[in-house]
């Protein structure tokens, strides 16, 4: 059996360009995301573009973020 073909996963730090910063977990321990839940159009309420929405929905399922 391979044992070491799964990275450790713990903490991570995912930094947005907006400024905003969650702490989640992943197999990396920081990752940097041009869209957040802070920047989502549902949650500032600005109209953003439909790809920028798509974006974002992938990126909270992926990392859990409600
Ligand atoms: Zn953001």
């Amino acid at each position: 059996m391979k044992k070491d073909i799964h990275p450790p996963y713990g903490p991570a730090r995912i930094t947005c360009v907006c400024g905003a910063v969650f702490e989640t977990g992943s197999t990396k321990k920081e990752m940097r995301v041009e869209i957040c839940s802070r920047c989502h159009p549902f949650y500032t309420g600005t109209q953003r573009t439909v790809e920028t929405h798509g974006r974002a929905d992938r990126f909270r399922k992926k990392y859990g973020i409600k």
